[in-house]
């Protein structure tokens, strides 16, 4: 790809204000001028899945790779946005299939989360099923983004969501907003910060049309 016309950032902006997830540290920014009075610089704090972020398979595995080890091939290249705002709760394995997921696709998931938006955090956002994830590692697909700051059920013992993609070398994307987003084939930009060998990292997710 050489050419585009437009960039859709769908990435969300972070502030002190910014929604977390139950249980993440919040964000605090305290900015000072120099010594010299002539320029500013910021201590900033924040958690590894603050916002829109990636997850590396050290997230739920502690020799799993850290995002710097991440293929950035795997973040890079044509992705499909897949409309999937009539799934209710959960993403199932069978909307999936519909949707006729190619080998090492990289997916990103519009569910009704979208619409919500981000100013309030909520619990019955709709998230990918134990079987949905089942069926993408076995499609192999490179990479899975969802709009939503987490891609399990709130409060969920299930962790199968997370393990069958991370312990599969597949990354997710989480906190994504597509609500400007419609179905279709774009190209995704989302990296992750050099961090060594964390769990994760917040990006900037961009689709370029
Ligand atoms: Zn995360």
């Amino acid at each position: 790809m050489n050419t585009y016309n437009t960039i859709i950032d769908i990435s969300l902006p972070i502030d002190e204000n910014i929604i977390l997830y139950p249980g993440n540290p919040p964000v605090t920014i305290e900015t000072q001028k120099s010594a010299t009075g002539q320029t500013y610089l910021s201590n900033l704090s924040l958690g590894t899945h603050t916002g829109t972020h990636i997850d590396a398979p050290r997230h739920v595995n502690e020799s799993g790779i850290g995002v710097d080890k991440l293929d950035l091939s795997k973040l890079i290249g044509t992705c499909r946005v897949l409309d999937l705002t009539n799934s209710v709760e959960s993403i199932k394995k069978e909307e999936l299939v519909a949707k006729n997921i190619q080998e090492g696709e990289r997916v990103l998931a519009k569910t009704s989360n979208s619409a919500r938006g981000y100013k309030t955090a909520y619990d019955d956002y709709i998230y990918l099923s134990s079987q949905g994830a089942s069926y993408l590692k076995e499609m192999r697909v490179s990479v899975f983004g969802i709009d939503y700051l987490s891609v399990k059920k709130r409060g969920s013992i299930d962790n199968t969501p997370h393990t069958e993609l991370l312990d599969n070398g597949i990354p997710i994307i989480e906190g994504i907003d597509l609500s400007n987003v419609s179905e279709g084939e774009y190209y995704l930009v989302a990296l992750p910060l050099r961090l060594v060998d964390l769990d994760g990292s917040p990006i900037r997710a961009l689709l370029l049309k």
